[in-house]
C-alpha cells in the first residue's frame, strides 16, 4: 500500500502507469507529473474507471530541483519513479534526498548539453581512465551512495529491460545455475516492423545518441572500444528468426562487471535492419545527430532535437507495429566443476502489447519492469539504504512478477552461442 509520484508521461511512462493501475494493492495512489500536463490528464481520463488506484496529475519541470521539492512535499509520496529522460536523473535524486523519499529509474545519467565545459572535463578524464567514450555512465549516480545511505533511503537504478531485466536475469543465473559466470552476451532483438522508412522505438534523441556512439565490451578487467557497428554477428532468435546484430556499448555492462564476481567478458548486441543503419549514417553525415546548438535564421536550435520533432513519436508506433521482440542473455560458466551454457530470454509480441495497454513492445518491455522494481521498493522487499543496481538484490520476486505482469521468460539450457 502506498503513494507513488511518477515523473514523465511518454512511451515508457504510459506502460508503467497502466501496470501500476493493474497492481492497486501496492499502488493505492499515483500522481502523474510531467512537463506537458495535458498528456497526464489524458492518461488519467483513459485509466479512471478501470482501476482502484487513485490518480492525480501535476505539471513539473524536472530540471528544476525546487519545483520538484515543492511537488514532492505537497503530494508526499513514498517513492518517485523517474520515467522522464536520463537528463533529469540527478535533479530528481537531489529532490528525493531533500524530501526523504526513495528513488527509482530506468536509465543512467547523461547530460543534455555534452558541450558543457564542467561536465566535459570530467567526461574526458573518465574516457582516459576507463577507456570508453559513451556520454552516459554510472559514476554520477553511484556518487550519491553515501548520501542515500545516511538518509536511510533506497535509490534503485536501471529497472527497465536492458538495463533491468537483463541484470535480474544475471543475478538469477548466478543464484540458480552457476558457481561462477565467465561470459555474458546480452542480445536485444526487435523483430518488429512499423512500416515507416525510419523511426526509433524510444526517445529518438536518447536512442540515436546511443546507437551512433562507439561500441565497447568488457574483457579481462578492462574496456575494449570499437568503432560504431564494427562488430556484426548473425543470430537465429527463437520465435523471431535470423537477424543481423551489432555490438554496442550499453550501460548494464558497467554495473554487471562490478557486481558479477569473476566475470571475464560481457558484450551487448542489438539487431538493426539495413534501412535503419543507412538512414542513421546519412543523418549523422549531414550533422543532424549533433547535440551542439546552431543558429538558424536568428534562432538557436539543436539539430538532434529538431530531428526528434520530425520523426514519428515512438508512442504513436503501437497500432502499426507487428512482430516480436526477443531480449535475453547467454551465460557461460561452471557449476559443480562442469562447464555449462544457458540462455534466458523473453519474447514479446508488439500487437499483444498494443491490445493490452495501447503501446508497442519496446515501451512495454521497459514499462513493466519499471513498475516491478518500484513495487518491490514500495513493498519493502527490495529496501536497503544506498544506491543500487537491480542485480544487487535477490532476483526471485522480480522473476515471479515478470511472469505475472506480462513478460514471461524461458531458460534454454542448450542454446546457440555467439562466436
Ligand atoms: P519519451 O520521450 O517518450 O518520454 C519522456 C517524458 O519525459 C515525456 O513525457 C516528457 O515530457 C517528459 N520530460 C522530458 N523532460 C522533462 C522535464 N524537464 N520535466 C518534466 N518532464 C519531462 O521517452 P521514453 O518514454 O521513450 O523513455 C523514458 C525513459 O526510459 C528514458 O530515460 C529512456 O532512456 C528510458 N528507457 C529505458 C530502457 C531500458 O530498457 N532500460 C529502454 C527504453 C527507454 P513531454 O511530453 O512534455 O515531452
Amino acid at each position: 500500500m502506498g503513494r507513488l509520484l511518477i515523473i514523465g508521461c511518454g512511451g515508457v511512462a504510459s506502460v508503467a502507469i497502466h501496470k501500476c493501475c493493474q497492481n492497486s494493492d501496492t499502488f493505492t495512489e499515483i500522481c502523474i507529473a510531467s512537463r506537458t500536463k495535458s498528456k497526464c490528464d489524458a492518461l488519467k481520463e483513459k485509466l479512471e474507471g478501470t482501476t482502484k488506484t487513485v490518480i492525480t496529475t501535476a505539471q513539473v519541470d524536472a530540471d528544476n530541483v525546487e519545483e520538484l521539492k515543492a511537488l514532492i512535499n505537497s503530494y508526499k509520496p513514498q517513492a518517485v519513479l523517474n520515467v522522464a529522460l536520463p537528463y533529469q536523473d540527478l535533479t530528481i535524486m537531489d529532490a528525493c534526498l531533500a524530501c526523504g523519499v526513495d528513488y527509482i529509474d530506468t536509465a543512467n545519467y547523461e547530460p543534455e548539453d555534452t558541450d558543457d565545459p564542467e561536465w566535459r572535463a570530467i567526461y574526458e578524464k573518465r574516457c582516459k581512465d576507463e577507456g570508453f567514450t559513451a556520454y552516459f555512465d554510472y559514476s554520477w549516480q553511484w556518487a550519491y551512495k553515501e548520501r542515500f545511505e545516511k538518509a536511510g533511503l533506497t535509490a534503485l537504478l536501471g529497472t527497465g529491460f536492458d538495463p533491468g531485466v537483463t541484470s535480474v536475469f544475471s543475478a538469477y543465473a548466478l543464484k540458480h545455475y552457476f558457481d561462477e559466470i565467465e561470459t555474458i552476451d546480452i542480445l536485444d532483438c526487435n523483430g518488429g516492423d512499423h512500416g515507416y522508412p525510419f523511426a526509433t522505438n524510444f526517445n529518438p534523441e536518447i536512442n540515436l545518441r546511443e546507437v551512433s556512439a562507439n561500441g565497447s565490451y568488457w574483457e579481462n578487467g578492462h574496456w575494449v572500444e570499437t568503432k560504431p557497428m564494427e562488430i556484426k554477428r548473425v543470430y537465429d532468435f527463437p520465435q523471431v528468426g535470423e537477424k543481423d546484430m551489432y555490438l554496442l556499448h550499453h550501460e548494464e555492462i558497467e554495473s554487471l562487471a562490478k557486481n558479477i564476481p569473476g566475470v571475464k567478458r560481457i558484450r551487448f548486441f542489438m539487431t538493426f535492419g539495413q534501412s535503419y543503419l543507412t538512414h542513421m549514417k546519412c543523418l549523422e553525415n549531414v550533422g543532424m545527430l549533433s547535440t551542439s546548438p546552431i543558429n538558424f535564421e536568428g534562432k538557436e536550435i539543436v539539430p538532434i532535437q529538431f530531428l526528434k520533432a520530425l520523426l514519428p513519436d515512438p508512442a504513436s508506433l503501437g497500432p502499426r507495429t507487428v512482430g516480436k521482440t526477443n531480449i535475453g542473455c547467454i551465460y557461460t560458466g561452471t557449476k559443480d566443476g562442469k562447464k555449462k551454457t544457458i540462455y534466458i530470454y523473453n519474447v514479446c509480441d508488439h500487437q499483444e502489447c498494443y491490445r493490452e495497454v495501447g503501446s508497442q513492445a519496446i515501451s512495454y518491455t521497459t514499462g513493466v519492469p519499471a513498475m516491478i522494481g518500484t513495487a518491490l521498493v514500495m513493498d519493502k522487499v527490495w529496501k536497503k539504504p544506498g544506491v543500487f543496481n537491480v542485480e544487487e538484490f535477490d532476483p526471485d520476486s522480480y522473476m515471479d512478477m515478470l511472469n505475472r505482469y506480462g513478460l514471461p521468460w524461458v531458460v534454454d539450457e542448450n542454446p546457440q552461442i555467439v562466436e
